[in-house]
């Protein structure tokens, strides 16, 4: 753990869930021991915001897994950022794969919507990683400090960013990349941050590994120097998993 902030640990549970399996994992959540050192975040759909908000006990705050660009208005089907605030998120994910591969997000718009995310006082878990072939051409890197650019020329300040290292080719394939491939991008993440942002920044600011993370492979993760948390899908979904890898904080 590099960041000067506390390890993070988020649930990202996608599209799924119902009122009633929704319902069971806030009560395995609330009856979950958490460490203290992490900040745990759990992120519903949209529809489920509320029911998870009014029925979580425990000190786990909430997020969206996505939200419109700036204010709200004729933007039919979107979420404006003042909208989650309004019903208790503290964090909206942004940038996360499936948005940019399956919806066809693109860097600038990511941007823009962690720009205003910000500004309205939402805490941003911004996602940068590459796809298999850009792994194998060579391009993880590059593609990392492309998103990373993109993030960095719209947010004012980084206080309440983190960021999620989310190789495309470890999301819900259950090839998690080895702590060795995580730790090496993990450096460069916040090397390019140091370079081109602020050492103060770089030092300060959480990066957090993704992709097929679970009970079995989180504590090896956690060891690494530079991995301060996890954003977790389909792990997150089982309230007891979920807890065995918060608490696997080094
Ligand atoms: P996964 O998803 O843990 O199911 O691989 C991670 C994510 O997409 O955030």
């Amino acid at each position: 753990m590099a960041g000067s902030g506390k390890f993070f640990v988020g649930g990202n549970w996608k599209c799924n869930g119902t009122k009633e399996s929704i319902s069971k994992l806030v009560s395995d959540l609330n009856d979950a021991k958490f460490e203290t050192d992490v900040d745990v975040v759990v992120a519903p759909p949209f529809v489920y915001i509320d029911q998870v908000k009014s029925s979580l006990t425990n000190r786990i705050e909430v997020s969206a897994q996505n939200c419109w660009i700036g204010k709200g208005g004729a933007f039919t089907g979107e979420i404006s950022g003042e909208q989650l605030k309004d019903v208790g998120c503290q964090w909206v994910i942004l940038g996360h794969s499936e948005r940019r591969h399956i919806i066809g997000e693109n860097d600038e718009f990511i941007g823009k919507k962690a720009g205003y995310a910000l500004s309205q006082g939402l805490g941003v878990i911004a996602c940068i990683g590459e796809l298999l072939s850009e792994r194998e051409a060579g391009k993880t890197f590059d593609v990392c400090y492309q998103h990373m650019k993109a993030f960095a020329d719209a947010v004012p300040s980084w206080d309440n960013v983190v960021i999620a290292y989310e190789p495309v080719w470890a999301i819900g394939t259950g090839k998690v990349a080895t702590p060795v491939q995580a730790q090496e991008v993990h450096v460069a993440v916040r090397d390019w941050l140091k370079k081109n942002v602020s050492a103060e920044v770089a030092s300060k600011t959480r990066i957090i590994y993704g992709g097929s993370v679970n009970g079995s492979n989180c504590t090896e993760l956690a060891k690494q120097e530079d991995i301060d948390g996890f954003l977790v899908g389909g792990a997150s979904l089982k309230g007891p998993e979920f807890a065995s890898i918060v608490n696997s904080v080094s």
